[in-house]
């Protein structure tokens, strides 16, 4: 057969959890928490299931589930979505971004894609017969040069992809990020593919801005988001995508034939654990104790990290220390240290080896010390 995607191999995510295994190490690589969901929530999805909530949820998501995230948006970004016209329930943040890329995205549509990227944004713009046109971010801090941004603008822009709290970085944008992108985009039809998952995972006192929550920004956007990622349960791969109304129909005109809808019991458990518990907003104290914890013993190591104000990852580079490659080098530390990292080449179309890799930090203190500490034979 003729590959549609000849480039794409396994994603690193599987190829190092494999190894992590395989090798007994520990797995700071792969992005999932090494720690356990709220008891109360995990006892409401089994009591849905045994009610028998168990046949096919309505194609856009429960309205249950679709009005408590309204609410959480309320709260969290000061907007009010529209749950019947403007949310919509999908199974993961991956679906979401394909989804809004595939309702998007014509041939030969130009896509902006800030790098390094997640991995997933790629191959939805290329199956869509789009071309992906990559951006740079500043290599200090992982921020955004928006004058390179400005002048990746031509006629057949059809959208940006941009992903705040950044993955595999960290950075998260200011107010002054959302404004200069509306201000880029303002005359122009382009539309923006907001990577939302980390949206309570920040830290220092920085609030993650949601571009649902700019007024210039919200009727040209779609905001994805993730249930996984804010309640410790990436494994029931559901998410959400926020947009206006002309642009949800077309969203759901996709996710009714890429999926139709999604698992039904968890999302009357959601709803319901929404309207009860608010722990969602104690996430950036809990997470931001094991980010100072993990990056402290990792600076030890002789590693040099570079901040990290926001999701579960910090980057370290190594540079100093050694000259192989990123992917060598995170394969070698699985096998002889055993602890699994991510090589952060993998997030650049060029495989650009920069020499810095990624680790998750969403693992009990014990790992994370444990890890430390084998980390510690480094050099
Ligand atoms: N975007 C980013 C930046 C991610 O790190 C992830 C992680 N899994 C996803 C999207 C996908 O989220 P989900 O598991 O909900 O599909
Ligand atoms: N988002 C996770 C990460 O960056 C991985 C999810 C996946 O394996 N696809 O590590």
């Amino acid at each position: 057969i003729q590959s549609k995607l000849p480039h794409i191999g396994t994603t690193i995510f599987t190829v190092m959890s494999k190894l992590a295994t395989d090798e007994s190490a520990i797995n700071l690589s792969q992005g999932f928490p090494g720690f356990g969901a709220d008891p109360i929530l995990l006892e409401l999805v089994g009591n849905y299931t045994r009610e028998g909530y168990n046949q096919y949820a309505p194609m856009a998501g429960i309205s249950e589930l679709r009005t408590a995230l309204a609410e959480k948006t309320r709260i969290t970004q000061g907007y009010y979505p529209s749950p019947e016209h403007e949310v919509t329930i999908v199974s993961g943040a991956t679906e979401a971004i394909f989804c809004a890329v595939s309702a998007l995205v014509r041939k030969d549509d130009e896509v902006i894609v800030l790098e390094p990227a997640y991995d997933s944004y790629e191959p939805a713009i290329t199956l869509n017969g789009g071309i992906p046109v990559y951006v740079s971010l500043n290599s200090a801090d992982f921020s955004v040069d928006w004058e390179k941004v400005k002048s990746a603008i031509t006629s057949k822009t059809r959208a940006i992809m941009v992903n705040s709290p950044h993955n595999p970085s960290g950075f998260v944008w200011s107010q002054s990020d959302l404004d200069t992108l509306e201000e880029l985009i303002r005359d122009r039809e382009i539309y923006v593919i907001s990577d939302e998952v980390y949206e309570h995972i920040t830290f220092d006192g920085l609030r993650h801005l949601s571009l649902g929550g700019h007024s210039g920004l919200r009727n040209r956007s779609f905001v994805c988001g993730s249930f996984g990622k804010t309640f410790h349960v990436t494994g029931w791969k559901i998410g959400y995508c926020i947009a206006p109304a002309a642009l949800t129909v077309e969203f759901r005109k996709v996710h009714q034939y890429v999926t139709f809808s999604t698992v039904t019991p968890i999302q009357y458990a959601l709803a319901e654990y929404l309207k009860i518990s608010d722990r969602y907003l104690s996430i950036p104290g809990f997470y931001q104790k094991k980010r100072d914890l993990f990056a402290e013993g990792l600076a030890e190591t002789g590693l040099k990290l570079i901040s990290s104000h926001g999701s579960f990852f910090q980057l370290a580079s190594y540079g100093h220390l050694s000259q192989k490659s990123d992917r060598i080098l995170a394969v070698e530390m699985t096998k002889i240290l055993k602890v699994a990292c991510i090589p952060i080449s993998v997030f650049y179309s060029n495989q650009q080896d920069d020499k810095i890799i990624r680790f998750c930090f969403a693992k009990t203190d014990q790992q994370l010390l444990e890890a430390i500490k084998r980390l510690g034979e480094l050099n």
